[in-house]
């Protein structure tokens, strides 16, 4: 078991027109990082380009704008290329109607690729009252199966699933943390480097009662 660890999956869904796309400044092959020093090889950031497509007569246009930063994260289990602070997980505390953070996680890096698709008749799927799926318009536009070198990135109606057991995949506790009634909130993009359409549903929160903490 791991004292005091509050393990979080998490899955993140485009539900937007276009596909979600970054690529690094420079082709990215083999280990990413060839030619450097195993010094910086792990701390070396490179630099994103988020892709937004337009649709011209029968094909696309595309403009690239600079965003975040890419790293090669060497842990074990992940060897691969991650998007830096792409999600941040924190619990809120009312306290006389007032938001006080009381536990704040790493911003956590992931690998962004399109692990499954939304559908329609899954409650997984259902969001501000509406089900996304097959009926989205542009579903499944944009191509990144894998944990890619090259780009990263979200389909239309795809989402990229994180499972609890996932490299920093938890909120640490800290010593001494009362037990109670929190709110459970995790922010997609908290540094705003991303262009979407809507940034307004990028925080997801839920009431959760934290029990069994040794006081
Ligand atoms: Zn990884």
């Amino acid at each position: 078991m791991y004292p005091g660890q509050l393990k979080i999956a998490v899955a993140i869904a485009n539900i937007g027109l276009g596909p979600l796309e970054v690529a690094p400044e420079t082709t990215l092959t083999g280990s990413c990082c060839e030619g450097d020093t195993t010094e910086n090889k792990d701390e070396k950031r490179y630099c994103l380009f988020q892709k937004i497509y337009t649709k011209t007569g029968n094909g696309f246009s595309e403009r690239k704008f600079k965003t975040g930063t890419i790293y090669f994260e060497s842990k074990p289990g992940h060897q691969h290329l991650h998007v830096d602070d792409w999600i941040e997980m924190r619990l809120i505390k009312m306290s006389k109607g007032k938001r006080v953070v009381a536990c704040k996680g790493q911003k956590v890096s992931y690998c962004l690729f399109t692990t499954g698709m939304l559908y329609d008749k899954d409650s997984s799927s259902y969001f501000n009252k509406k089900f996304y799926g097959e009926g989205m318009p542009n579903f499944a536009l944009g191509e990144y199966y894998a944990c890619s070198l090259a780009k990263q990135g979200i389909s239309v109606g795809g989402y990229d699933y994180y499972g609890m057991m996932y490299e920093g995949q938890f909120l640490q506790l800290p010593k001494g943390f009362k037990n109670g009634e929190y709110i459970m909130e995790f922010e997609i993009d908290p540094a705003h480097k991303y262009i979407e359409s809507n940034k307004a549903n990028n925080i997801f929160s839920m009431k959760i009662n934290i029990q069994k903490q040794k006081l």
